[in-house]
């Protein structure tokens, strides 16, 4: 701190999903106060992401969080391969082996176990320091702002109680509601530019003895037209998660439901009937490429699935929301601190959406035509990334510097503080990086 009184005293964050519990945390770390407002009773348990690729890996690991997200998560994550679903052949396969022993390789965890060991940490009195203040039931129903505060105004109660109405005043609000975000449609109404794919996107955890009967392992991406999706072990005890994208239109969750067995028959090794598997738990989904005109309006900011989406094909999800919020506790603690101006929060604004436009959402589109919409017997030729995949196999320690290198879509706000620090005398500043990486975060 430069010794002066910092120029705000309170960050109000909406939703407390893995956006918002990362923000508050790095923001307490800096001896930032939050309020963190969320609708639910308790912390998210639907079935969502669970591979992180690596530069949400060093984001995790400068949280302090990497060390308790490896102990909740399987040992060893092997291999990632893209098979043919129509005679179940391996096309190509990166062999994760090579980053096995580094810290920074990816991570993999169900989202729900991952949010609730951002609770803990948030509410650790040492890492959290006592300055996050987590409320349930707190729906955010209206944003308001002036020259010198942000406010919501709050539905309070469970679901089935009558609703005490509340407005709450910080200096500046993030929202991380996620894609139906209030915030986010308090600014700009049911304005969200970009698409929604023709599908429905169904996600299931299963146990079934076929996978390691059949060699199966690690991440499977499953390339035809009507079955395509994503096979990965993802748990202690054999828990494997299978997504898969219906692609017909216009069911009810009960049609695409009963349409299931016929996918997991086509798609599942051994090609099993439904005594043959047990599946723990299902969500439906529909699934988009979106994006807000702005990430900043005054002193509303907007981070993660509020601001952006994408489909799941390669783990971009919530990667981008951890790099987001990363980003943008830097630039709060830099202005806290007197490192920054504000106008750090517009370079936020601007960067991180560029960043999505860029990178994140036209590579999520590619991986999900990869799967989906390419031809699975011409795809190992005719794709320029199985190509690069192929030549890197050659060479294990190139495969390992790829599988490590810093993404184009990390970015570190620090070399915007203007005040020198011993931090960017050290030069951390890293890229704003075009790269060839494209889907192996997935
Ligand atoms: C099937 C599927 C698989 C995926 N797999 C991956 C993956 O493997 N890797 C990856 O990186 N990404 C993946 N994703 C994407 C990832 O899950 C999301 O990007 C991530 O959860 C976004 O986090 P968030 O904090 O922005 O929003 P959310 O996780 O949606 O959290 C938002 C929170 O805000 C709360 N909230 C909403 N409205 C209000 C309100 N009005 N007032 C108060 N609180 C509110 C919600 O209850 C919720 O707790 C996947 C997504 C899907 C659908």
């Amino acid at each position: 701190m430069s010794g002066q009184k910092p120029p705000f005293s309170k960050v109000l964050i909406v939703g407390a999903g893995p956006s918002g519990l990362l923000l508050a945390l790095f923001l307490a770390q800096h001896d930032i106060p939050s309020i963190v407002l969320e609708a639910w009773p308790w912390l998210d348990t639907r079935l969502r992401a669970t591979q992180y690729g690596v530069p949400a890996t060093r984001v995790f690991r400068r949280a302090g969080l990497l060390p308790d997200f490896r102990a909740a998560s399987i040992p060893k994550f092997p291999a990632i391969c893209w098979r043919r679903v129509a005679d179940g052949e391996k096309l190509v396969e990166i062999d994760m082996s090579v980053v096995q022993d580094e810290e920074d390789r990816m991570t993999v965890l169900q989202l729900g176990q991952m949010i609730q060991i951002m609770y803990r940490h948030c509410m650790d009195p040492e890492k959290g320091k006592g300055l996050i203040d987590i409320r349930f039931n707190h729906r955010v129903t209206a944003t308001g702002q002036d020259e010198e505060k942000a406010w919501v105004d709050v539905d309070i109660g469970k679901e089935d109680e009558e609703k005490r109405h509340e407005r709450i005043h910080a200096d500046y609000l993030v929202g991380c509601d996620g894609a139906s975000s209030a915030v986010r449609r308090s600014l700009f109404g049911k304005e969200w530019p970009g698409q929604t794919w023709d599908c429905r996107f169904v996600v299931q955890n299963v146990y079934y003895d076929g996978f390691e009967k059949h060699g199966w392992d690690g991440g499977n991406y499953c390339i035809d037209p009507e079955h395509w999706g994503l096979i990965a072990r993802r748990g202690h005890g054999g828990l494997w998660r299978v997504t898969y994208g219906d692609p017909t239109v216009g069911l009810t969750d009960e049609e695409y439901l009963a349409r299931r067995p016929w996918h997991l028959k086509a798609m599942l090794p051994g090609s099993p009937e439904p005594d043959q598997y047990r599946i723990e738990q299902t969500n439906l989904y529909n699934i988009h490429n979106r994006c807000v005109d702005s990430f900043k309006v005054g002193r509303i900011l907007l981070a993660a699935d509020a601001a952006h989406v994408c489909n799941p094909m390669g783990g971009y999800g919530c990667m981008t929301a951890c790099l987001d919020v990363d980003g943008l506790a830097d630039c709060f603690i830099g202005y806290y601190e007197g490192k920054a101006s504000e106008k750090i929060l517009d370079t936020y604004a601007e960067v991180r959406r560029d960043i999505f436009l860029k990178y994140v959402d036209a590579r999520s589109v590619k991986n999900l035509n990869r799967v989906w919409k390419s031809n699975p017997w011409t795809v190992l030729e005719e794709d320029k990334f199985f190509g690069i995949i192929q030549e890197l196999n050659k060479d294990r320690q190139a495969l390992k510097d790829f599988l490590l290198k810093i993404s184009s879509i990390e970015y570190d706000f620090k070399q915007h503080y203007d005040i020198s620090t011993p931090e960017k005398a050290k030069g951390t500043a890293n890229s704003h990086r075009n790269g060839v990486e494209v889907a192996v975060e997935a």
